[in-house]
């Protein structure tokens, strides 16, 4: 089992890879509060 999931803003260059669905979704939430931006989250495998 090896997940990846691709965090990506939509309003500026913020991108990250992360190993866990709980903490790609911690991170896209606090940036789009921090930032007021759209981050989507996408399952790479
Ligand atoms: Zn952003």
């Amino acid at each position: 089992m090896n997940q990846l999931y691709h965090v990506v803003c939509r309003d500026c260059a913020t991108e990250s890879l992360r190993r866990s669905e709980e903490d790609a979704a911690r991170v896209a939430d606090d940036h789009a509060e921090t930032a007021d931006h759209e981050v989507a989250v996408a399952r790479v495998h």
